[in-house]
């Protein structure tokens, strides 16, 4: 980056620094990774100069001889990774995808149906501080209290009850299978269209690691920057060729403008490294891993929405440790474990200082980390929220940064 550090030392600077933090810190965010050096020189390409509103053979600018070719390859290859019939590659990010769902299949005032915030659903699922709940009527489902799994029951009644004209499956912080075919039922029940929004899960759906929402979803919205390993965007996909008609001009025209064609590339330079052999073993030990860490904290005495995981993700209620998922979060930063506070549910305390940690494990995955660094990874987890419950942590994470400077030294992170 030798033109960068010329033209604007401060920005080549703080890049430098930030790509220094990440390879020193073991990444526990579940919906973050780190994307191979194929991925981010399709990103920082020549491709950002043009201009390509439309779609392939129908632009509104000239000049599309090249963009269109590379579209079409992200197209054909999200449809075959996926095994679907239409693929729509031009989303900005996850939540303009799902916008794009409500424009294609809503009217202002509409009900639909989607996973409640503070129990996992994402903001553009009918939370009232999103536009999808002031200009849409939501009806939020929960998990059950004794389960922390998606009460399905709820799903049916509520769905009966209100008639959603749209439902939504998936969401931020599961951490079990999101049952696909059971959504679909409930869905055909009551003349819903199911989207199956899989934006944290496409890489393990991808892998063969989560059951695939084809054949049960309608539509289906997801990043590509989760666990599919790609730059930051996002795609649509459906089978049925009018509900893909709807979608696509929901996108554009609809929603945005020109597509971004450096994104375009590398997401299709992501899914062709996600069709490789090497990428369903990544995606299956994405699992293993999660699991190790887990058990390991179950052992330490964590509370664990809904006991365990059967993906990538872990949430944790903090509550039987003594200490509030802010502090907590902070301290393990500061002792390189970054992970996010979250709200757990059923949360007695507010979104800004909630009760649980949400972490995960496409990250450390990704750098070649296996079973054993994430026993360790949990026994670090519990000295440092063990060492602030008796409010004295200092030296503990200190100690630990250490230790966690010895282990990501060994295990080199992809791009960096
Ligand atoms: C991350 C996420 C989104 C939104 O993606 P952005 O790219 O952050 O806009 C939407 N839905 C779910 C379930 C997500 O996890």
């Amino acid at each position: 980056m030798s033109s960068l550090a010329s033209v604007d030392p401060q920005i080549a600077e703080l890049v430098k620094a930030e790509e220094r933090r990440q390879a020193d810190t073991v990444k526990l965010i579940p919906s973050e990774n780190y994307v191979s050096k194929a991925v981010l020189e399709a990103t920082g390409t020549v491709l950002t100069n043009k201009y390509s509103e439309g779609y392939a053979n129908k632009r509104y600018y000239e000049g599309q001889q090249v963009i269109d070719q590379i579209e079409v390859l992200a197209i054909e290859r999200a449809k075959s990774l996926f095994g679907v019939n239409h693929a729509n590659v031009q989303p900005y990010s996850g939540s303009p995808a799902n916008l794009a769902i409500y424009l294609a299949f809503m009217q202002p005032g509409d009900t639909f149906m989607g996973m409640n915030l503070p129990s996992g659903g994402h903001l553009t699922h009918g939370s009232p501080v999103s536009i999808t709940g002031k200009w849409f009527k939501p009806v939020s489902y929960n998990v059950r209290k004794e389960t922390g799994r998606v009460d399905m029951d709820q799903v049916r009644e509520l769905a009966l009850e209100h008639r959603p004209k749209v439902i939504f499956c998936g969401g931020t912080a599961i951490p079990r299978t999101i049952d696909f075919p059971a959504f679909a039922e409930i869905a055909r029940e009551v003349g819903a269209i199911l989207a199956a929004d899989i934006a944290h899960i496409a890489g393990l759906v991808a892998g063969g690691a989560h059951p695939s929402p084809v054949g049960h979803a309608d539509v289906i919205s997801t990043t590509t920057h989760k666990t599919l390993r790609g730059p930051r965007g996002a795609m649509l996909m459906a089978n049925d060729d009018e509900k893909a008609t709807a979608l696509n001009k929901a996108v554009f025209p609809g929603l945005q403008g020109g597509p971004h064609n450096h994104t375009t590339a590398a997401i299709a330079v992501a899914l062709h490294e996600a069709a490789q052999p090497e990428f369903k073993a990544y995606a299956h030990q994405v699992v293993a891993n999660a699991k190790a860490l887990a058990e390991e904290l179950n052992s330490r005495g964590f509370d664990l929405v809904s006991g365990g995981t059967d993906n990538h993700l872990i949430l944790i209620d903090l509550t039987s440790k003594g200490v509030a998922g802010k502090p907590a979060a902070k301290a393990l930063d500061r002792a390189g474990l970054e992970t996010n506070y979250n709200t757990v549910p059923f949360d007695p305390r507010k979104p800004f200082d909630p009760s649980g940690i949400r972490i995960g494990t496409p990250s450390v995955t990704s750098r070649g980390m296996g079973e054993a660094e994430m026993r360790q990874i949990g026994a670090w987890m519990d000295e440092v929220v063990g060492a602030l419950a008796k409010g004295d942590a200092e030296d503990v994470i200190a100690r630990v940064h250490r230790e966690v400077s010895e282990l990501t030294a060994q295990f080199p992170a992809p791009g960096l």
